[in-house]
């Protein structure tokens, strides 16, 4: 089968599709053709078209950001493995979680205590100094603050499928 790359206006990758939708969202003009493909030709009774390896849709359309999903291991690659606290570079046995704000008050608090920017790879030494408090209480500083990473919708594409060369321009690997 043969597969389409759909960007959106602003050149950002979207989505991968089959031929047959490709050629109806030439059709139907919602899109332009960026790359042509291998010079394959689609005929119907009124049309003849090529079928195009990478499409640009003709207008922008709004995406909404997929988040990232936490999970301890996510926080550690996000983290480079890295004490946030002293800078030292740990195993993934050695490293453990912390909570910037501990999770006995998040759970009194009723906040989630497993988010993005609550949590952070700690070594035990820093773990253990800080203890049960908050960050400010320890009179402890970030080595590098915590955020939460947006899932590049590319990550997704390479995941999903296999990247056809004429694509490699528009997507970052
Ligand atoms: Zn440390």
């Amino acid at each position: 089968m043969t597969r389409v790359l759909v960007l959106n206006a602003s050149y950002e990758p979207l989505h991968i599709v089959d031929y047959r939708r490709a050629v109806s969202l030439l059709v139907g003009n919602k899109v332009e053709i960026v790359e042509p493909g291998n010079g394959r030709v689609i005929a119907s009774a009124t049309h003849r078209i090529v079928v195009p390896s990478v499409i640009k849709l003709r207008r922008y359309v709004n995406v909404p950001q997929r988040h990232a999903t936490w999970s301890r291991h996510s926080v550690l690659v996000r983290d480079h493995f890295t004490c946030q606290y002293c800078g030292t570079r740990l195993t993934e046995r050695e490293a453990t979680i912390d909570h910037v704000v501990p999770q006995w008050k998040c759970k009194a608090t009723g906040q989630p205590a497993n988010t993005w920017t609550n949590t952070v790879t700690a070594c035990k030494r820093c773990q253990t100094r800080k203890g049960g408090r908050a960050l400010h209480e320890a009179g402890m500083h970030f080595h590098d603050p915590a955020f939460e990473p947006r899932r590049p919708r590319t990550r997704y594409l390479v995941l999903s499928s296999d990247i056809v060369p004429e694509w490699r321009r528009y997507i970052e690997i």
